[in-house]
């Protein structure tokens, strides 16, 4: 007989390594912004797998593009050519204005591989010393879960236990121009920061901040790297966060959405003068580029350039942030929200943001906790203006 949710976490509890706490639900299965769980109950999905389902669970035109290429081919590994690349390729350099694609699989693979594009740069083509590269991120990112990464992460949960770690990053304060000049110096390869951070509570830069990074690295002859893996591809209402402020970084990193939803995929996106720095065999993976994902990928940027997601990102994005606006002082202490994206705080005297989660979980809305008592709202691109508004009663009422 087919087990209970409560079977299953508590399978999971002695079988799985506990490096998730996850909300005590088990879906079963999922359409556009709702999912049901083993017992049939739906929840209206307000977390959108962190990004990686802008277009909804299951979008038809996704699934077709999936359910085709896996009556025709799924895995060659780059040894050899497949038919589905290059257009998936001139699709994401069309969709960014940028002219070459590195194909990854996994968002943490994108920024590693961008880290090392960037330290070959530094000695190919900036000059910089062997071995002496230096990249400038920011306090409070995410970028993943590696080794090297983890190494430049300010979050001791994220950190802690996890060392020696790889040198060759400076870490400032977010939204800092003047610190970000003071670490910037002959060894910089490379400014990697997210438009947005998402993971340390959808933290909006002042304005200005991206194009004073623009200006500043463009001076210095230092890459810009933006990391829109969860901030690009529809979710604040443009195609990418860095258009809020009209700026282009040099490597663009995307995942998440780039797969539908469906298979992982991401991209290290950059001109040839950049990307052209690597030659065979100083880089690749198994997975990256598999025609599967390309196939996918393909029909997702087909998704992004018709301007529809941006678009509902756009106009829902008001109703979002006058929803929270309106709960402000309400249990709301603190908002910060661009197109369907929010980072909200609840008053601490009302309860963790985990514990805020599982209420809302009982009134059949899937939010994540990001830390202490915040909660982070990024339905998919799909949802109505009447499932938000019921997601934002919803919110009203447990702060009440
Ligand atoms: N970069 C950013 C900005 C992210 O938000 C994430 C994931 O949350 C990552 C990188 C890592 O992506 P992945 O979990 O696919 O490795």
């Amino acid at each position: 007989a087919a087990r209970s949710s409560q079977e299953l976490i508590r399978a999971e509890e002695t079988s799985l390594a506990h490096n998730y706490h996850p909300l005590p639900v088990v879906v079963a299965g999922a359409e556009g912004a709702w999912v049901r769980d083993v017992e049939g109950r739906r929840y209206l999905d307000m977390l959108a797998g962190y990004s990686a389902l802008n277009f909804g669970h299951r979008h038809p035109a996704l699934i077709e593009a999936a359910h085709r290429q896996l009556d025709q081919l799924t895995l060659t590994s780059r040894a050899f050519h497949n038919d589905r690349l290059a257009g998936f390729a001139e699709g994401v350099a069309e969709l960014t204005g940028l002219s070459m694609v590195l194909p990854m699989n996994t968002g943490a693979e994108a920024v590693e591989s961008a880290i090392k594009v960037a330290r070959k740069w530094a000695y190919e083509v900036k000059g910089v010393a062997p071995d002496q590269a230096t990249i400038v991120v920011a306090a409070d990112n995410f970028h993943g879960r590696t080794t090297t990464i983890v190494g430049f992460s300010t979050d001791p949960v994220a950190r802690d236990g996890f060392g020696p770690f790889a040198p060759g990053f400076r870490v400032v304060p977010y939204n800092d121009l003047a610190a970000l000049e003071a670490a910037v110096d002959e060894t910089t390869a490379a400014v990697l920061i997210e438009p947005i951070q998402g993971e340390a509570g959808v933290v909006i830069p002042d304005d200005g901040y991206l194009r004073g990074v623009r200006e500043l690295t463009r001076r210095t002859g230092t890459l810009f790297i933006a990391d829109e893996i969860q901030s690009g591809l529809g979710r604040t209402g443009t195609t990418l966060a860095v258009e809020h402020e009209s700026v282009m970084p040099d490597v663009l990193l995307l995942g998440k959405a780039l797969g539908g939803g469906i298979v992982p995929v991401s991209a290290v996106v950059a001109d040839r003068a950049v990307l052209g720095v690597l030659r065979p065999g100083e880089h690749g993976s198994t997975f990256g580029g598999n025609p599967l994902a390309a196939a996918v990928g393909s029909a997702v940027v087909d998704l992004l350039r018709t301007g529809e997601f941006q678009r509902r990102a756009r106009e829902l994005g008001e109703v979002l942030g006058d929803g929270l606006a309106a709960l402000s002082g309400k249990g709301v202490v603190g908002y910060r929200c661009r197109g369907l994206w929010a980072g909200v705080d609840v008053d601490p005297a009302l309860g963790t943001g985990r514990e805020v989660s599982e209420r809302l979980m009982a009134e059949g809305i899937l939010v994540k906790d990001t830390h202490g008592s915040t909660i982070r709202l990024a339905p998919p691109l799909t949802i109505t203006r009447a499932e938000l508004e019921g997601a934002l009663a919803a919110l009203e009422k447990v702060l009440g």
